[in-house]
Parts: C-alpha cells; sequence; structure tokens
C-alpha cells in the first residue's frame, strides 16, 4: 500500500503519517525533512536550496523528482511508501503516477487532513518553540498556507478525479483523527 497525505503546513501530517507508519509498518517520504537535513549536512545541494526553503518557496520540481525516485526505485520500500509535503503541485503528481508506474507501483490511497488558517498558525507557533525550525514563523507560515492553497489544492481536486481522496477534519483531536485514518485503511 502507497499512500499520500495532504494538508497545509501545520496541520499535522508530520503526526498523523508517523502513527500510520507505525500501524501498517510503513515508510515516511517527507521531501521537507530530507531537504532539510541536506541543509543540515551541508551538503551541495543543501547550499543550493537553503534560501529557496528558509523564504518558504518551493524547490525545483527536477531536484524533488530526482530524490523521490531513489526512495520508489528501492526495494527495501515497495509498497510500503507514505508522502508527506509530495506532491506539490500537478507536474509532481504526474511524475509521481509515472515513477510508481515506472517501478510497477500505485497509488492506494490520498487522505487530505483539512485544517484553518487560524488554527495552523497557532500550531506552526507553538511548533517553532521546540523544533525551532528556520521557516516557522507566523509571516513564513502564512505564505507557505497561501502556497499550499494555490499549488496543492490543484493537486487534491486531480486525486479527488481519480476517486482515490478521503477527506479528514484535522480539527480534532489526534487520537480521533488516528482511529479515522484506520477506519479507512482497513477498508482498502
Ligand atoms: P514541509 O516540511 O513539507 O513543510 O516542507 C518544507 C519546505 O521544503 C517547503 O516549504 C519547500 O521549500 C520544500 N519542499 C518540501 N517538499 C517539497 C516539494 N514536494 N516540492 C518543492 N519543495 C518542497
Amino acid at each position: 500500500m502507497n499512500l499520500i497525505i495532504f494538508g497545509p503546513p501545520g496541520a499535522g501530517k508530520g503526526t498523523q503519517a508517523d502513527f500510520i507508519v507505525n500501524k501498517y509498518n510503513l515508510y515516511k517520504l517527507s521531501t521537507g525533512e530530507v531537504l532539510r537535513n541536506e541543509i543540515k549536512n551541508k551538503t551541495k545541494l543543501g547550499e543550493e536550496i537553503s534560501s529557496i526553503i528558509n523564504s518558504g518557496s518551493l524547490v525545483s520540481d527536477d531536484i524533488v523528482e530526482k530524490l523521490v525516485e531513489t526512495f520508489i526505485s528501492d526495494k527495501n520500500y515497495k509498497d510500503r511508501l507514505i508522502f508527506d509535503g509530495y506532491p506539490r503541485n500537478l507536474t509532481q503528481a504526474k511524475t509521481l503516477g509515472k515513477l510508481l508506474e515506472k517501478h510497477k507501483q500505485k497509488i492506494d490511497l490520498v487522505l487530505k487532513l483539512s485544517v484553518s488558517l487560524e488554527t495552523i498558525t497557532k500550531r506552526i507557533l507553538e511548533r517553532s518553540t521546540i523544533e525551532k525550525r528556520a521557516d516557522d514563523n507566523k509571516e513564513i507560515a502564512v505564505k507557505r498556507y497561501r502556497t499550499y492553497e494555490k499549488s496543492t489544492e490543484p493537486v487534491i481536486e486531480y486525486y479527488k478525479k481519480l476517486n482515490l481522496l478521503k477527506v479528514i477534519d484535522g480539527e480534532r483531536a489526534i487520537d480521533q483523527i488516528n482511529k479515522e485514518i484506520s477506519d479507512i485503511i482497513t477498508l482498502i
């Protein structure tokens, strides 16, 4: 089973993805985390992308595609990927379809966590005191939310048409959301 989890930054995608990973023995591919590690490890790619990420913009589709293919082509992760933060636009969604087909896989379920901008700003400010991410402040949070609305919402429509989408109310308590996700997964 391969899944995608959507939701604006701060929606609780990471938390829910971790829950699914543990329960179903999947592997979480968070493109944001992989990119941040490149910056932390001061790689050539990390130097190239740090100002883009820190300003809240998206890095190029080519960079993300290469990175994602290394995971999709890896036998250890075959049919056990949960994509978090990817695809972020329609080009990436179509590329993902092609990459999965090339490696004889598909997407089985797309989850969307719905959360208001108000809740998100609150959660991101809370997270900023714990994780100290350079892109977690109010102004950048609003920018990332707007980017999500503009670039990522169309991707969600794309998966809706493919009948893969389930929308989840992300305003509720974590364990209630966990339960709803488990119930949905049981049915696929
Ligand atoms: P995230 O951890 O998913 O919120 O991502 C943090 C930042 O990493 C984003 O604001 C982008 O700059 C970059 N990023 C993560 N995933 C992608 C992606 N699929 N395409 C382009 N940029 C990405």
